[in-house]
Formats: structure tokens, sequence, C-alpha cells
């Protein structure tokens, strides 16, 4: 068995079977490459949803493309047309099938699943050793993609949490031509809590609960919040849960991993790939992935996820400290934002494509008040934590 690599990546989840994925696509410039994931087997444990094309390898894998997707409040409700970039759903499933094609395609790549390493990876003469079940391997190169820090309070602005079922019913119930994205109705204003409704037909659709908060929730904790909506949407009709989802989204990390060595790199969800006001990853994953592998397949040092603009950064900062204070007012600029804003540049905006023209549009639609408020709090927010981090 081989034990010598040029790159040994931690954890095949989505990060690191994208990167793998792009690796395989070099053909004789991919690197020797070992995966090591700590799952035994892959199962269809999520849904991923974005808008805008994915890139072209990934293209046939999108299973569904909605045109219309709705946001609903107590005080009113706005159905917006994203044509111009429909939201697409490819499944975990139909991602991990691909990716292990074709890594089993791949001589110079290989997966281990149901790994784990024994001890912390150690540099030495030039390369990175690590322990394993099946022995000791090493290589030049480390992309480390699991989640190494737990998600706790204060260690993000806030905690994207969500639970949900996919569900079969026995009568028509959904429109499938439209997603629920947001909706408040009911929610308590001390918490920002919404249903998401992506559906699949008529008669089958996944429905979530989802809470932006300072404190991460477990399935347990949104459990009641899930049943409600759930019995909101069916009725009296019957339905079966096929499977569960739940995740827990850093909305606004405060602390990414430095790299204190360019050849050992961190990367994936808790290392900077969500985006903090939306705590969307899918696409920006596939597109850290190409950069990486492209570096990789040149002889070059990997790559980290690159930090967004600073104009982002700072807007995003104040959008979720303003969240993170008037939890109350939340549905009201998320309606605001999607009935004043142009959808195809707001769609532009959520997926990290939007111009300087874009965010300034969005800037305009919100209400300054409480944004001009916040801001002070925000600046002394950002000037604490980088205090923390220097101080580290
Ligand atoms: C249920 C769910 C739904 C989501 N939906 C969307 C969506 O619709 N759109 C969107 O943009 N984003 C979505 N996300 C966010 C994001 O896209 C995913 O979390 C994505 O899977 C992140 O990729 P990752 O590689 O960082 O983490 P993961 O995909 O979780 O991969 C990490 C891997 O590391 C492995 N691992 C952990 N510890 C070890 C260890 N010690 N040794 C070896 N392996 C280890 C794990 O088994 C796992 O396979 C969703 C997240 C979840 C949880």
């Amino acid at each position: 068995m081989r034990t010598d690599y040029d790159l040994i990546i931690l954890g095949g989840g989505c990060a690191g079977l994208s990167l793998a994925m792009r690796l395989a696509a070099l053909g004789p410039r991919c690197p020797r490459t070992l995966i090591i994931e700590a799952r035994p087997a892959y199962g269809n444990d999520r849904t991923w949803c974005f808008w805008g094309e994915p890139a072209a390898p990934l293209r046939h894998l999108v299973e569904q493309r909605w045109h219309a997707l709705t946001i609903h409040t107590d005080g009113g409700q706005v159905r917006v047309d994203c044509s111009a970039m429909p939201y697409q759903r490819i499944s975990a499933g139909a991602f991990y099938a691909e990716a292990l094609t074709l890594i089993g395609r791949t001589a110079a790549i290989t997966l281990r699943l149901g790994e784990a390493l024994a001890s912390n990876p150690r540099k030495a003469g030039g390369s990175w050793h690590m322990e394993t079940r099946q022995g000791p391997v090493r290589a030049a190169r480390v992309v480390d993609t699991r989640a190494t820090a737990t998600p706790r309070s204060g260690a993000a602005t806030l905690w994207q949490s969500f639970y949900g079922h996919e569900i079969a019913c026995s009568e028509d119930l959904f429109d499938p031509a439209c997603v629920a994205l947001m909706d408040f109705r009911h929610a308590a204003p001390q918490r920002i809590e919404f249903t998401y409704v992506l559906p699949l037909s008529a008669r089958h659709a996944l429905v979530e609960v989802t809470q932006f908060g300072p404190q991460p929730l477990g399935p347990s904790q949104l459990r009641a919040a899930l049943e409600r909506a759930i019995a909101g949407r069916t009725g009296g009709a019957a339905c079966r849960v096929l499977r569960s989802e739940h995740g827990i989204l850093p909305m606004g990390l405060h602390e990414q991993g430095a790299a204190a060595d360019p050849t050992y790199v961190h990367a994936g969800i808790m290392q900077g790939a969500a985006r903090p006001a939306t705590g969307y990853a899918f696409q920006r994953i596939q597109r850290w992935a190409a950069r990486c592998a492209e570096r990789l397949g040149e002889g070059g040092l990997p790559l980290g996820h690159a930090l967004d603009a600073a104009l982002l950064r700072a807007l995003d900062a104040l959008f979720l400290s303003l969240l993170r204070a008037r939890p109350d007012i939340a549905p009201a600029l998320f309606l605001r934002l999607f009935e004043a804003v142009d959808s195809a540049c707001l769609t532009r905006f959520l997926s990290d494509q939007g111009s300087l023209a874009d965010c300034a549009r969005i800037v305009a639609a919100l209400p300054a008040g409480p944004f001009l408020r916040q801001l002070p709090v925000a600046l002394v927010e950002r000037a604490g934590r980088r205090r923390a981090a220097s101080a580290s």
C-alpha cells in the first residue's frame, strides 16, 4: 500500500470531494492524492441549493430549477421572479455518487473511508506525517476540511441552525414552481425563525425550520417548531417522512485557522466557505476547489478560501450585527430587501457575484435608521475581534 503522497485531503465531504473531482479532471497533472474520510459510507444526507448555474462538471447533477420564490411575514409577502438566476438543487446522494465515480477512474487519487487520524499531523523533513489505522502516511501538502471547531456561542456572530424533513403526502399540497424561501409568519419577535419549503413536486417537499441566533441549536431544540410548520402546511393530509436533515452553519465566523505553514491549509464550512450573511457555501466551495486544484496541478501550494471584498465583508458584518441586536425587525428587513431590490441584482449579491452598483442598490433599499444606529456597535465589535485575534 502506498504511504507517500503529494497531497493528503483530510475530510471527504463537500469541500474534500469537490477538490478531488477538480484534481481528477487535471489528468496527468493530478497530484498523487489520499483522501481520509471518517464515515464508512455516503448517504443522501443533505440537499444543496444555490442561485445560478453550477460549474460545468456538476451541471448535469442539477435535479430541479425554480424561477420563483416567496418571502412571507406577518406584515406582508412578496413573490420574486428569479428567472435571471434560477434557484437550483443538487442532492448530496447524486454529488457523492459522481465524486466516487470520478475518483474510482483516477489512479492518482485514493479515498479511504471509515478512516481517521490517530494523532495530529506533524511536519518533519519537508513532509506532513500522520498515523492512520492502516499505518503511517505522509505528504508534502495537506488540505484539511474537517470541521475542527464545534459550533459554540461566541465563535460566530450568529449561527444558522436548521432541521427539516423531506415528506411525501397523499394530496397535492405544494406549488412545485415556487420555493417558500423564508416564511416568518407566527414567529416570536425575540428570535429569527422561519420555515423553508422546497417543493420537489406537488406532493413531495423538504420542509425545514431555521433559526438565526447566537446559540447553535440541535434537532431536539427545533423539533417542536418543525412539527408545527409541517402540520401548518399539510393540514390533516397523510404524510410520510422520507428522510431528515440538520445543519448548523456559521454566519460571521470570528476565528479561522490561520495558515501558519503554507503547505497545510484549512478549508470548508468552519474555515470561511460560508457566506457570512447567508450561510450558503456550495457554490463558494466549487469556486475554491477549482482555484485550489489549478494551483496544485501547477505544482503550487494549496489555497484556502479567499476573503470576500472589504466592502462586502463590512456590509455583511453590519447586517449580522443588526440582526443579532434587533431580531424583531428581521422579517421586515428581509421582506423589504426582496420587495425593493430587482431580483437579478439581489440574487447576484446573494451568490457573491454582485457588482459595486448592486451593493449600492441594496444599501439604498434598506431603511437607513437601524443600520446607522447599529454602525458604532458593529465597529466596536469588529475592533474587539481584531484585538482578540492579534492577542491569540
Ligand atoms: C443539511 C445541510 C444542508 C445544507 N444546504 C446547503 C444549501 O442548500 N446550500 C449551500 O450553499 N450550503 C448548504 N449547506 C452548507 C454547506 O454547503 C455544507 O455544510 C457542506 O457540506 C460543507 O462542506 P464541508 O466539506 O466543509 O463539510 P462536510 O461536507 O460536512 O465535510 C466534512 C467531512 O469531514 C469528515 N470528517 C470530519 N472529521 C473527520 C476526521 N476526524 N477524520 C476524517 N474525516 C473527518 C466528515 O465526515 C465530512 O465528510 C448545508 C449544510 C448542511 C449540513
